[in-house]
């Protein structure tokens, strides 16, 4: 059995780590603007990345990227999230970002949406949560109906990141409410400026995020929107949820490496009481133990991903990454904070960013309860 990272991998998440410590870091304080990165420090990263190849990282060869497997995948996001230069909710620097359902669109769906998201000329929000459906999105209440050559969608979304920048929605309707999220949801594609779709508002969050509230009201769509078959919607949304799991637990030990290098160099310098916090059995006791939980997941998650990447279904893996991986995001910023004392409330500082943000990924793409929920009905049907 071999714990370690293959050669190539090595080296990319060395070149990753690198363009975050010149490039991230310097800017991480100043590059958003609300929800938004700056477009010149935006425009200035992508000149940058693509320059040294980390472009299109995950995008399958045949459509002009490098293929990248979710192994590497994790070290590139593991390194990135160690800044909070970048949106907490995407788009990142290394290309567009393009969720793997597009890559199963048929050809003229493709022509029409996939290939303008590749060029960075259409962006795409993914709309799933409803006011009364966000962890359990069997009870979503928006509804298509079809009639003739086109469905006629209705409903409220909630918690969409970045639709007011959205050229069209990957939407998730009700065919048939009766069957809930098995069989009974079908993924739409939905311009935004179709008749209907009104951004009602944005919610302002603790995190730099302002995910918008869309009202569908008749809105027409044709039966070639429809993504693969009507009853699928779950399904597809599921096929990506392995990666999604994984994303958010990278972010999470991402945030945990940052935080836990601050807070060593941040003890060794603070004199309290005549002595460096680092003296302090309580402060070395939080070091310690923030740097084993680190070690401990990023096993966990190393192998997640090999094994999805060996095309070994790993979701029990998945629900314990995202509860370990985003759990230690929180926990290691939380003792990064408190020992920076006042500094680590300070607006001017990084920590309390990493802390709301890391925070928010134990919520968001599925809450850490309903992971350990479905990991213990999974236990007690004897199928772990
Ligand atoms: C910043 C942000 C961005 C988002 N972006 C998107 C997006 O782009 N697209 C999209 O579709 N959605 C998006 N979401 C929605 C997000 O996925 C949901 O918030 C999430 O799935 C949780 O749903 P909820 O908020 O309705 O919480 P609920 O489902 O109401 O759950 C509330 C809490 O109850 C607990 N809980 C729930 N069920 C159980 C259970 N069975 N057992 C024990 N405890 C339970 C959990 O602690 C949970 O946190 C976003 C949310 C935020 C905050």
């Amino acid at each position: 059995m071999d714990f370690e990272l293959p050669e190539e991998l090595k080296l990319l998440k060395n070149t990753v780590r690198t363009f975050v410590d010149r490039e991230l870091i310097p800017v991480e304080m100043t590059s958003m603007d609300g929800p938004s990165m700056r477009p010149e420090i935006r425009a200035a990263l992508e000149r940058k990345a693509k320059e040294i190849g980390l472009w299109l990282l995950d995008v399958p060869t045949e459509y002009g990227g490098q293929g990248l497997g979710l192994l590497g995948m994790a070290v590139v996001w593991e390194e990135l999230s160690r800044s909070i230069a970048l949106p907490p909710r995407g788009p990142g620097v290394f290309g567009p970002e393009v969720r793997p359902i597009l890559f199963t669109l048929n050809a003229a769906q493709k022509e029409k949406y996939l290939y303008p998201v590749l060029r960075g000329e259409k962006f795409a929000a993914f709309a799933q949560s409803e006011p009364d459906a966000g962890s359990d999105p069997g009870s979503m209440r928006t509804t298509a109906v079809r009639n003739g050559d086109h469905y006629i969608i209705n409903g409220y979304k909630r918690w969409i990141t970045k639709a007011d920048a959205a050229d069209f929605l990957q939407l998730v309707a009700a065919t048939d409410r009766s069957k809930g999220s098995r069989g009974g949801l079908s993924m739409f594609l939905v311009d935004t400026d179709t008749p209907g779709v009104k951004i009602v508002r944005r919610t302002p969050t603790m995190m730099s995020d302002m995910p918008c509230e869309i009202a569908l009201d008749d809105v027409k769509v044709p039966v070639e929107n429809l993504i693969g078959k009507e009853g699928e919607g779950m399904r597809q949304a599921q096929s990506w949820i392995t990666a999604g799991r994984l994303y958010q637990a990278c972010r999470g030990l991402g945030v945990a490496k940052r935080c836990l290098d601050l807070a060593t160099s941040y003890a060794k310098q603070r004199v309290t009481f005549g002595a460096p916090l680092a003296d302090r059995q309580a402060v070395q006791f939080m070091l310690a133990n923030s740097y084993t939980e680190h070690y401990m997941t990023q096993l966990l998650v190393y192998q997640l991903a090999a094994r999805t990447d060996a095309g070994v279904a790993a979701r029990h893996e998945s629900y314990m990454a995202k509860i370990v991986g985003t759990e230690l995001g929180f926990r290691v910023a939380d003792r990064c904070l408190q020992i920076h004392g006042g500094m680590g409330l300070a607006a001017e500082m990084p920590i309390a960013h990493m802390w709301k943000d890391a925070r928010s990924f134990m919520i968001t793409e599925g809450p850490v309860e309903v992971m350990r929920m479905v990991l213990a009905r999974e236990i007690l049907r004897g199928h772990v």
